[in-house]
């Protein structure tokens, strides 16, 4: 029943959220059953990843497809990317429910759009579900470099966090060098490794945590001076700069109690636990917070970039403005005597309303 009774009143939490469009997708045959939300198409197709998941119920797929897809409209707005906010999400164990048909039909699904939604890997997809994907509609990105595409976005999106950090040490401390900080690393996956190499390169002390040994052996084996800090611990470490690149809600109540960093910068998502709370507190507490969505869009921009015909070094030089982004959102933040993050949303917003202006005149 309490099912039933969220899921009658979709329409009101479209419309509360500023939603315009969600495609409910099943397919008896494969077992199929998907939402794709549509947010905002103001500045472009609405681009965002699909998540295979198995959600507990239909309200939850919901509410998770709702916030992801209004999340990208954001991201893709504070990036100065002509893209607007989507997501998709199919519900399902992905280790049990995938195969080929399935993931074709939801390719018709996305295909039936016509290009208002472009569709990408995001967590329980692999590049093989893609190209499946792929057989059935053009609007994939992310898709492999053999078929044309951008390949694995995690160095684009360390090299955003990394111009991120960079634009923060130069709020923080007037200058951008990173050489001789103390940076801890949490996560030492796909994007962590980049991030470890700029940082390394440029000379700082770098510390990293991760919950597998061979993940901490491939960093270490490769810069001897790189040092493991406990993953237990890693909050209350003597540090400059706190890295996020695992997990999302690691700012919460508890973390603030122990953290002493002056810059919080890096790749994960939804960082802050609350964000109108935590995002206030690190603000009062001096520390400069990079927000997330802002600083971990490379992968987005990489995205993007494949709809122009894919070429990184374009990708690149287009993230490297997440510098200057990070810096006028700081700017903005310091003028409104507002968090970091609620100045990036607010400048994401200005940008949507003055470019659907422009939809006003001929
Ligand atoms: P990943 O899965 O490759 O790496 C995450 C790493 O964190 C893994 O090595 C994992 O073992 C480790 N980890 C998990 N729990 C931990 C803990 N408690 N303490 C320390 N380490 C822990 O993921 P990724 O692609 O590197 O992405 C990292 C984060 O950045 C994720 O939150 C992801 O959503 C976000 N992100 C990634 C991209 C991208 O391009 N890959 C883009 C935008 C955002």
């Amino acid at each position: 029943m309490g099912n039933l009774e969220i899921e009658s009143n979709v329409l009101e939490q479209m419309s509360m959220r500023e939603h315009e469009q969600i495609l409910f997708c099943t397919d008896k045959a494969t077992g199929l059953k998907a939402m794709i939300a549509i947010h905002n198409t103001v500045l472009g197709p609405a681009l965002g990843g699909t998540r295979m998941w198995t959600y507990e119920n239909e309200a939850q797929a919901l509410k998770d497809v709702m916030r992801l897809s209004r999340g990208m409209t954001y991201k893709a707005a504070i990036s100065g990317l002509n893209l607007g906010g989507g997501k998709a999400v199919i519900i399902g164990d992905s280790r049990t429910l995938k195969n080929e048909a399935l993931m074709r039909r939801f390719g018709k699904f996305v295909d039936s759009l016509g290009g208002k939604y472009i569709t990408a890997e995001d967590v329980g997809m692999s590049p093989i579900d893609m190209e499946y994907i792929h057989d059935e509609t053009d609007h994939v990105v992310g898709i492999p470099e053999s078929l044309g595409g951008g390949g694995d976005p995690s160095p684009v999106t360390a090299y955003g966090v990394y111009m991120g950090m960079k634009a923060s040490a130069k709020y923080a401390y007037g200058s951008d060098s990173l050489s001789g900080k103390r940076v801890v690393v949490q996560g030492a996956g796909h994007v962590g490794q980049y991030l470890i190499d700029y940082l390394v390169e440029e000379g700082a002390s770098v510390g990293v945590s991760d919950i597998f040994e061979d993940k901490l052996k491939e960093v270490t084996s490769k810069h001897s001076k790189v040092d493991v800090v406990d993953a237990n611990s890693i909050y209350s470490q003597d540090m400059d700069i706190y890295a996020p690149c695992a997990l999302g809600a690691t700012v919460n109540d508890d973390t603030l109690k122990e953290l002493k960093c002056k810059i919080i910068a890096g790749a994960a998502n939804n960082q802050l636990q609350q964000e109108e709370k935590h995002g206030q507190m690190v603000r009062e507490m001096g520390i400069v917070y990079a927000p997330d969505f802002l600083i971990n869009a490379g992968g987005l921009i990489n995205c993007y970039s494949e709809l122009e015909g894919y070429n990184r070094e374009r990708a690149m030089k287009k993230t490297e403005v997440i510098y200057d982004t990070t810096l006028n959102t700081m700017k903005y933040a310091d003028d409104n005597n507002i968090p970091n993050y609620m100045a990036a949303n607010q400048l994401a917003e200005k940008r949507i309303e003055a470019i659907g202006n422009l939809n006003k005149v001929l």
